[in-house]
């Protein structure tokens, strides 16, 4: 969890990375319906590009068909869902039919300044969600994927206007998330400027959390992050 711009899609990637742990953002399983075109874009591509929520059921049936393919005795991480509360009871009860209950929620607290900076330095590479900083992380050619040579776009929904409509929908409707899990005990919140601040603060909770040992964990992040 974080608000837009705080660095989910990036942390989920180095994650991803460092523990092999499979992931599924909300975001990118969104986008690649609008660039595909299907019924399901059609239906979420103007909440999206005027920064509100496409709607709790339509989400939240893509999400859980998308959870019914992780294989069972596995970890995974989601990346931008839950966003709402009702989308979290949804979730709730989806994972305690199948006996996984959620073990923690990440929360990202990164500064307003430093947010905005980020959403105009933002590029990506839609069709496999890699994130670039053109401060921070960029790419090693200037406008093209690392792993392709794909040339990067910018999110439609990175600019002022719609950034602004994103923030609202966060503050309204995802902030009172971290109630939710903050009262069942397993928010872990996060504060830093940059991923690269983050990111081992996160990795050491995780390595602790599963019993992992702390020195393998280090030479991962470090791998991670290069
Ligand atoms: P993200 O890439 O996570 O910033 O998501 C981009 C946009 O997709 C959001 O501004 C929403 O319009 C939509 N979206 C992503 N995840 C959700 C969700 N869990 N619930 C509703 N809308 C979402």
């Amino acid at each position: 969890m974080g608000c837009p711009g705080a660095g989910k899609g990036t942390q989920t990637q180095r994650l991803r990375k460092a523990f092999g742990i499979g992931t599924i953002s909300s975001g990118d399983v969104l986008r690649s319906h609008v660039s595909r075109q299907t019924a399901v874009g059609l239906k979420a591509k103007a909440a999206i590009e005027s920064g509100e929520l496409v709607s709790d059921a339509l989400v939240s049936e893509l999400m859980l068909t998308e959870l019914e393919h992780m294989p069972r005795d596995q970890s995974f991480i989601l990346d931008g869902f839950p966003r709402t509360v009702t989308q979290a009871e949804t979730l709730d009860s989806f994972m305690a039919a199948s006996d996984r209950p959620l073990d923690l929620v990440i929360n990202l607290d990164v500064p307003w300044s430093v947010i905005l900076q980020r959403i105009e330095d933002r590029w990506i590479h839609a069709p496999s969600g890699r994130t670039y900083n053109i401060s921070y992380n960029p790419p090693k050619r200037a406008g093209r994927d690392d792993v392709t040579g794909e040339p990067l776009t910018k999110r439609a929904d990175d600019n002022v206007e719609v950034f602004r409509a994103r923030l609202h929908a966060y503050q309204e409707q995802t902030l009172p998330l971290l109630g939710y899990y903050s009262d069942r005990g397993i928010l872990y919140s996060f504060k830093g400027s940059t991923s690269d601040e983050i990111f081992p603060q996160i990795h050491s909770m995780l390595c602790d959390f599963f019993s992992l040992p702390q020195e393998s964990a280090d030479a991962t992040a470090a791998s991670a992050s290069s």
